[in-house]
């Protein structure tokens, strides 16, 4: 779920005394621990004077190592080197399945440990979870920031992805709690990127922030205006970066050196890492030279711009359509675009800057260097947090990522929240009861953009209970929505005649993975014309069933007096046929036949309403029947 990052002022009740907080950058391939002094971000470097901790852990036998170190045992000792442990954070054995592939070490069976659903992996120093692993990286950076900003450290903001679910982001939560430090906020990485341009220099506008990290790809289309971030949209695609890039080139290499038997987890390996470093060069040069020297695989070969053109266009493509569809998600064209942001290692690729500028038709800001830019916005956004910046009225919206909504007759989806909404947010629409004497409502909560619950995610359900009954149409029911800064959904619903209310708190995303819910919106856009059919079909069935309640109720009250036997027979005669073709699939027809019995009742409702206007106290009026209301289950 998209979290709402809000400064807000009266938090800054100890502003006169600096307090320590960091920025974390927690990246997939690497990791920087940033802060605010004298009014200077700074990222901090290890011992070495190197900034960029890459997040790769390797388990020893008595010692476990992290960063440069670590990545040293990553050829040697495989099994028991952790590396991109982030894509694994909050993720369940069923996600993991498909990604393992790239990876060489290995998660332990979930049967043997049936216990706990929380995937683990095998190492020396036990099967340990993605949340532990992640632990170990965010101590190696509070211990650089104690180090060289001495104890008191207030706490930090820790970056993760925009497409992060709430099981994502609790995982990284509880990354942090293992590492004793205290999260004042996670911000989404492109938020912070801008939140680093932003305040840099006062950029207004429309901005888009490409982020194309180690493993992860990101785009968000942002609004700043007067120092207020709102994010338009956000899209991405969780499992596609440089790893991806390093993963074909290893696979160019193979082929050409025409390599079998390369399945150890070691070859693995090795021909990635060799991989990335030719693909790194080639940001600086036009051709490098690889030289492959494990076991039983010798090769040296060249490898040019062109040919790394060639194996990576697809892959950049794909991050073009994330950002066509943001564009489309956040209702603007790529001439309201003032600036573009580049984030990642990944951006430094030409092809990927060359590709992006003839997206967007505009030179992307590389101004600040793309691996330090989100650990940047994070030192800057713990600085407001902890108080340093009294002033500072820093508000950064974010959006919903599905539409949120509610069940109503025909098992159709009225939506409520549409996606991409801007977070807080309230939102209520009114219903109305189905039928006379209901005294109880079920609410079905959904998540989705489809039309059809059968096609939406189900959240929560409650009921509305002991309203008094009235007749159909007459209750109004009032059903609000509203999500709070943290993407907290609370529905409620209120009988607003009699005052009788219900309420429920749900969690609008927990347990989605990025992956469902890009499904889920690729699957409403699919089916949007099918979708619409099944509406209006539906729609039609279910005022066929409601001119029919109504006939019914009515009769039994005056259809005897009012009605001639002949009369009576003809309206029964259409009612039957409308009962007949009711479940069938054309909704034309269902539709000319309702109007045949409107019709044919035509002079019964007249006289109805004639008879009502003297006896007007027998509590049924003629909003009881063939009335011109969409639909018995809602009014707006
Ligand atoms: P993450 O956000 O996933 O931690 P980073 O932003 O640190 O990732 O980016 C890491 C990726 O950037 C790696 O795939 C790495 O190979 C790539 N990268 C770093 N430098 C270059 C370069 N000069 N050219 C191309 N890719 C690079
Ligand atoms: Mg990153």
């Amino acid at each position: 779920m998209a979290l709402i990052q809000i400064a807000e002022p009266g938090e800054s009740t100890t502003a006169h005394q600096h307090k320590l907080a960091v920025g974390i950058d927690l990246g997939t391939t690497n990791s920087l621990v940033a802060t605010v002094r004298s009014g200077d971000v700074k990222t901090l470097p290890d011992a070495d004077g190197r900034h960029l901790l890459p997040s790769v852990v390797h388990y020893a036998e008595n010692e476990v190592h992290v960063g440069v170190t670590a990545q040293q045992f990553s050829v040697k000792d495989p099994l028991n080197t952790i590396i991109s442990v982030k894509r694994f954070m909050g993720r369940g054995i069923d996600d993991i399945a498909v990604e393992d592939a790239h990876y060489s070490y290995k998660f332990t069976n979930p049967a043997s440990n049936a216990d706990s659903v929380v995937p683990r992996i095998k190492t020396r120093a036990g099967d340990l979870s993605a949340v532990e692993i992640s632990a170990q990286i965010l101590k190696t950076l509070k211990q650089r920031a104690v180090e060289t900003l001495g104890d008191d450290l207030t706490g930090a903001v820790i970056t993760v992805p925009a497409y992060f679910d709430d099981a994502q982001r609790q995982a990284t939560k509880d990354a942090a709690r293992l590492a004793d430090i205290n999260v004042l906020r996670l911000l989404n990485e492109p938020t912070a990127a801008a939140v680093a341009y932003g305040l840099d220099s006062g950029n207004e506008g429309v901005i888009a922030v490409f982020d194309l990290g180690g493993g992860t790809f990101d785009v968000s289309i942002l609004r700043l205006h007067k120092g207020v971030f709102e994010v338009l949209a956000t899209g991405g695609d969780s499992a596609l970066g440089g790893d991806d890039f390093d993963y074909e080139i290893s696979r160019w290499i193979i082929a050409q050196a025409k390599f079998r038997d390369v399945d150890s987890p070691e070859i693995k390996r090795y021909l990635m890492q060799q991989a990335r470093s030719a693909k790194e060069a080639l940001a600086e040069q036009d051709i490098v030279d690889i030289k492959i020297d494990i076991e039983h695989c010798q090769w040296t070969g060249t490898l040019n711009r062109d040919t790394l053109k060639l194996l990576l266009t697809p892959l950049v493509k794909k991050t073009l359509l994330s950002c066509r569809r943001a564009l489309r998600d956040a209702e603007v064209e790529k001439k309201d675009i003032n600036e573009v942001i580049m984030v990642g290692g990944s951006t430094r690729t030409l092809l990927v800057r060359e590709m992006v500028a003839d997206f967007f038709e505009r030179e992307p800001l590389t101004s600040i260097d793309p691996d330090k830019v989100v650990a940047t916005g994070a030192a800057l956004q713990a600085d407001v947090l902890v108080g340093n910046k009294p002033d500072d009225e820093m508000l950064l919206l974010d959006v919903i990522p599905l539409s949120l909504g509610i069940e109503t007759m025909g098992g159709l989806v009225e939506k409520i929240i549409h996606r991409n909404t801007a977070i807080p947010v309230a939102k209520a629409q009114d219903f109305t009861t189905y039928k006379d004497g209901q005294t109880a409502m079920a609410v079905h909560v959904l998540q989705g953009d489809r039309e059809l619950v059968s096609d939406s995610r189900s959240l929560a359900r409650f009921e509305l209970r002991g309203f008094p009954p009235q007749v159909a149409g007459a209750a109004r029911i009032r059903v609000t929505f509203q999500v709070d800064a943290d993407g907290l959904l609370i529905v409620s619903a209120c009988e607003e005649n009699s005052g009788v209310e219900a309420s429920i708190d749900v969690k609008p995303s927990y347990g989605l993975s990025d992956t469902e819910i890009e499904r889920m919106l690729r699957e409403s856009m699919e089916h949007a014309e099918d979708d619409m059919h099944s509406r209006s079909l539906r729609e039609q069935q279910v005022e066929a069933e409601r001119v029919l309640q109504a006939l019914d109720a009515a009769m039994v009250v005056d259809g005897d007096q009012l009605l001639s036997v002949v009369e009576k027979a003809e309206i029964m005669q259409v009612r039957q046929r409308l009962i007949d073709i009711k479940a069938d699939s054309d909704k034309e027809i269902i539709k000319q036949t309702i109007k045949q019995l409107e019709d044919t009742c035509e002079d019964y409702v007249a006289r109805r309403m004639n008879s009502n206007i003297k006896t007007a106290m027998q509590g049924h009026s003629i909003e009881e029947y063939a009335t011109d209301k969409k639909s018995a289950a809602e009014e707006s």
